[in-house]
């Protein structure tokens, strides 16, 4: 079965793309991608768009505030941030989406085994590259933030230009903002085997030709496995598996009565647990990391609510006011987390020209969205343009 034609005028020979995943990665790269006017996109997704790892995400956008001093992650981080400032009005422009950014920053509390002179070599080495930080002591935190009230906070860091975004609505702001530009979903398709066979030119490569799903086969010129831990019985389809496991996060909801700050709101974030404001007295506060030793299929993971507890406490022992609240809905995700080597996976699949990975994204995929979109594009035009693959739908 061919792909189905689209809707807008398009070249008339068109390079055949499969995106497996329709998560905040698939939703970003088939957005980004879908600006090229001579791909003819598809994203897969065997449930309904957004509902795994990204339906759990907080949204948290760590750029700045990362301790990374250089390197192609820290570029990565950085790099998002800014696409994200230019994406949101994007997006709401186009779709009508209202899509909630949170452009406040983030505020890192700093306790006794915190190293300050670390952090204040930071501020100087972002500020060089273009980057705000500052630091607020004890006197300066109790003015502004009257509501963190621990006395094992010394200091903390204000990051104003990080930022956080509800990752749901803005992976439906994508898709969106896709389908208007020709992009074509199918949901609740899962895609259950990929084939391939030996280049002709390059007889030690292999081109994956077929993606076989539940609603019949599809040929390709390219595969974009955006899939999270879906990426890895894709992969060990075609011999070559990408070993990701899952490790648990739970987060939780709560209202409070009122704000705990009149005016606009920073994500606080201290001892690994972020509150995250989501406005008229309403937070989430999330999330744990949890590793899993013994179980590691998906589908059989049982979240323990008592895990819940001390990620509360943690968040009331900053923030004494959020004993008040009430707790409303809890949930877990699975983060997809890269073994034994850094998150994320952007890259060929090894022996394959046509296959990239664009997965792995552990606790940061949210922000990492569009920097991988990025990169995913570049090494398209980079295939293309160098190795000599040439999709076989091209003269
Ligand atoms: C509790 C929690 C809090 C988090 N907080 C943050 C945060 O604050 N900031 C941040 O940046 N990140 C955060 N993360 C991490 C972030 O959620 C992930 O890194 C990100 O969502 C990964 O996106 P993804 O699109 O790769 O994967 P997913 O969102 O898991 O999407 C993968 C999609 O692929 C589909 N799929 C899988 N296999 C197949 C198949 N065979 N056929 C068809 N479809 C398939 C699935 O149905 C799914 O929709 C958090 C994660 C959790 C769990």
């Amino acid at each position: 079965m061919a792909l189905s034609p689209h809707d807008n005028p398009k070249p008339t020979i068109m390079t055949q793309v499969a995106i497996v995943g329709c998560g905040v990665i698939g939703a970003m790269i088939a957005y980004e991608l879908s600006q090229i006017p001579h791909l003819n996109i598809t994203v897969f997704d065997r449930q309904a768009p957004a509902q795994a790892s990204t339906g759990a995400a907080l949204g948290v956008l760590m750029g700045a505030i990362s301790q990374k001093q250089k390197g192609d992650r820290l570029h990565m981080r950085l790099a998002s941030i800014q696409r994200y400032n230019t994406l949101i009005p994007e997006l709401q422009a186009k779709t009508g989406h209202a899509i909630p950014f949170n452009q406040q920053g983030i505020l890192r509390l700093c306790f006794a085994e915190d190293d300050l002179t670390s952090w204040q070599k930071l501020i100087a080495l972002r500020q060089t590259q273009g980057w705000h930080l500052e630091i607020l002591d004890q006197t300066q935190l109790q003015a502004t933030y009257p509501h963190i009230q621990n006395e094992r906070v010394l200091a903390a860091i204000h990051s104003r230009d990080d930022r956080q975004v509800d990752p749901v609505a803005l992976t439906l702001a994508l898709i969106t903002a896709a389908q208007q530009q020709g992009v074509i979903f199918q949901f609740n398709t899962k895609v259950e085997q990929l084939t391939s066979s030996p280049q002709t030119e390059h007889p030690s490569l292999q081109t994956c030709q077929q993606l076989h799903t539940s609603s019949g086969s599809f040929s390709v010129d390219w595969v974009i496995v955006a899939a999270g831990l879906g990426s890895t019985p894709l992969t060990a389809s075609l011999h070559s598996p990408i070993d990701l496991r899952p490790v648990l996060g739970q987060a939780l909801h709560i209202q409070l009565p009122q704000p705990l700050q009149l005016t606009a709101e920073p994500v606080i974030t201290g001892e690994d647990i972020h509150i995250v404001p989501l406005g008229q007295g309403s937070y989430w506060i999330g999330a744990t990391v949890e590793f899993l030793a013994n179980e590691l299929d998906p589908e059989k993971i049982v979240p323990d609510p008592d895990r819940l507890q001390p990620l509360l406490q943690g968040a009331i022992s900053f923030c004494p006011a959020l004993a008040t609240g009430t707790i409303g809905k809890t949930w877990s995700g699975l983060r997809p987390r890269p073994e034994g080597r850094p998150a994320p996976i952007i890259e060929c699949l090894p022996g394959y020209q046509n296959v990239l990975l664009a997965t792995g994204h552990y606790r940061n995929g949210i922000l990492l969205a569009p920097a991988t979109a990025q990169k995913v594009k570049e090494m398209m035009s980079l295939n293309e343009a160098h190795s000599g693959y040439r999709p076989s739908s091209l003269p």
